[in-house]
């Protein structure tokens, strides 16, 4: 059975609504009133818009913690569409993205995956380290990426016809785990990918500032203990600190925590337990707080 996705689709029955009980569930509560903070690092808006505009499936590539998901929350802002997030982990199967029958007091039912949710009703869903999903759930996704557009429900025998303003965006950390577990040729190949890194010094400084509220001169130390800190990637350190990472320092210290004591608990334990590398990890942070 082909079922096209609904015009007015903000409404989901709760047959369709993925893990919530009320009478009628509104994708509304997947829309975001209010713009997500995000300094551009180069021109991915323009890039994200052409994409969307062509409803291209889109790669977001970068290490963690770059800003890639503050990105997409503020592009779906922008775009004015509903996100629907799923964060995959090695656990996460093609049912859990697409949907699955329940049983409840009044007898079998069926129950929308977070994937067919926004297949549906047009929103853009961002599946976030898809590497981690196990490879059912990468195949699944395939007939959404080409010009089919179509995501079948096989327990259901149903295919369902995304929404002409639905959009599919991954994210993909080429460094993380690339040995272990890789995206095949035939899925990358199926997508355009937008490349992410940290950003410039004085664009990180201004976002240190504003998410994690300390003045100039902290942010500035924090992104200088960053850059040491990401030149020994490949040196004994898998990545460097992130983003992410500064802005916990930073909030750390605007809670009152000492700057090196906050360094330590955010930028230097998390990012590696071995002694030598700690004790360098700790005298960079010295050498701008101490
Ligand atoms: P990723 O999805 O790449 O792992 P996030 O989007 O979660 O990383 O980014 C981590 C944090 O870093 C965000 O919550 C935000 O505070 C900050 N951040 C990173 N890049 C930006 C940016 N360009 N503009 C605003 N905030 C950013």
């Amino acid at each position: 059975m082909l079922v096209a996705a609904p015009d007015i689709a903000d409404q989901i029955a709760p047959d369709k609504a993925p893990g919530i009980g009320a009478d009628h569930v509104s994708v509304a509560q997947y829309r975001i009133a209010d713009e997500p903070y995000y300094l551009p690092v180069r021109d991915e808006i323009a890039q994200f818009q052409a994409a969307y505009a062509a409803r291209l499936p889109l790669m977001l590539k970068g290490p963690t913690g770059c800003g890639k998901t503050r990105f997409v929350e503020h592009m779906a802002w922008r775009l004015g569409r509903p996100l629907v997030t799923v964060s995959c982990n090695e656990d996460t199967t093609a049912s859990d993205l697409i949907g699955r029958f329940l049983i409840d007091a009044r007898g079998t039912y069926w129950q929308d995956g977070p994937l067919t949710l926004a297949a549906r009703a047009g929103a853009i869903c961002y599946l976030d380290e898809v590497v981690e999903a196990r490879q059912d759930t990468v195949v699944a996704i395939h007939p959404l990426t080409d010009a089919r557009r179509s995501l079948s429900l096989d327990r259901k025998n149903e295919l369902v016809q995304a929404h002409p303003d639905f959009q599919l965006v991954i994210s993909y950390n080429p460094g993380y785990q690339r040995m272990l577990k890789d995206l095949k040729q035939s899925t990358k190949q199926r997508f355009v990918a937008i490349d992410f890194h940290y950003p410039a010094p004085d664009v990180e400084i201004d976002i240190v500032m504003h998410e994690g509220g300390v003045a100039r001169d902290i942010a500035t130390h924090l992104v200088g203990i960053a850059g040491k800190m990401r030149n020994l990637k490949g040196h004994g350190l898998d990545e460097g600190a992130s983003t992410r990472l500064l802005v916990y320092a930073a909030t750390l210290i605007a809670k009152g925590i000492a700057p090196i004591a906050a360094c330590s608990m955010a930028l230097v334990q998390p990012i590696s337990d071995d002694p030598d590398m700690l004790e360098a990890l700790n005298s960079v942070v010295t050498s701008f707080f101490g």
